[in-house]
């Protein structure tokens, strides 16, 4: 199995589609698991032309109920419906907007053969799986906005399962809380993880900030500290920096600054507004604040190693 996680950046305009730019959403992909940040609509085809499967997607995180976020929901789940899906698909949206978002998919009057879960999160919410954890990161917009942030798990360290096995352990869940750390008992006996982990083969998991919409937060969130990747979003540059303190989206220079400050490695600008020709001006603000600065096009796919 691949340790790349692929990043597509399926759209990177603002409100409105332009005639060469979709509305944000960004994929990823880690070892055949797909999570997609906000489904705007013309969704489907974007997923398309990078060859990935809709089908296969099974964690949708929405940012908020704006409607350049989220109304390709319905036809993403019919296309599923169409494929006869019957795994679980899962939706993440701020606190309060559940019922929302199910009243926009019953208005289709489509009927599911799979389940569909709606989860609300709040600030630090956290879906904890078993290689990867999501955070939600409250943002400060118009309505109730939260970025998230897609962690690789960290590995403690080398697992030596000879010497566990030596220790009469069976393989299952104990090695798992072995390998996380913990102690466990066995036959009034306590095993602690040192006892069969190597801990110089420490590893750090790499970790991706997508923050939009939002204006520039004036605290570092502590999940998007040292990030290896943030995705921001850059609505206007600062010729229209009373439009964004209105409407409360980011200024590019703003997020360079961020980007600065939370000491991230590389800063993915996207929700470029439409008043722009293209992001050249987006960029070249940026650069000045923080030079590993980049204005993806649609359909860009960038990949990362898992771990450092
Ligand atoms: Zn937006
Ligand atoms: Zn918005």
């Amino acid at each position: 199995m691949s340790n790349k996680i692929k990043i597509y950046f399926l759209g990177t305009s603002s409100s409105c589609p332009t005639k060469t730019r979709s509305l944000t959403s960004v994929l990823l992909n880690y070892q055949g698991v797909n999570y997609l940040f906000d489904s705007p609509e013309n969704i489907q085809q974007q997923i398309m032309k990078v060859n990935q499967s809709i089908i296969k997607i099974d964690y949708l995180f929405i940012t908020h109920l704006h409607g350049d976020h989220y109304f390709g929901v319905v036809g993403l789940l019919a296309t599923m419906q169409l494929n006869q899906r019957d795994k679980d698909f899962n939706i993440y949206v701020p606190f309060g907007d559940k019922q929302q978002l199910l009243n926009f998919i019953s208005a289709s009057k489509l009927q599911f053969g799979f389940k569909i879960n709606v989860f609300e999160v709040k600030a630090n919410y956290k879906l904890k799986l078993e290689k990867v954890i999501v955070t939600a990161i409250k943002l400060n917009h118009s309505i109730p906005s939260y970025g998230y942030n897609f962690k690789i798990v960290d590995k403690l360290g080398r697992f030596d399962k000879q010497k566990a096995l030596k220790l009469n352990i069976p393989e299952g869940p104990l090695f798992r809380k072995l390998q996380e750390g913990k102690s466990i008992k066995l036959n009034g006996k306590t095993i602690t993880s040192k006892q069969v982990m190597d801990y110089k083969f420490k590893k750090i998991g790499k970790s991706i900030s997508y923050l939009v919409d939002t204006f520039v937060l004036s605290k570092v969130p502590k999940s998007v500290v040292g990030n290896d990747i943030l995705i921001h979003e850059a609505t206007f540059t600062i010729e229209h920096k009373e439009k964004a303190k209105e409407t409360l989206h980011s200024v590019s220079k703003d997020v360079g600054l961020f980007a600065k400050k939370a000491k991230v490695k590389k800063l993915y600008l996207v929700h470029i507004s439409p008043r722009y020709l293209d992001s050249s001006e987006t960029l070249k603000e940026v650069k000045k604040f923080f030079k590993n600065s980049f204005c993806p096009n649609d359909l860009d796919v960038i990949e990362i190693e898992d771990y450092n």
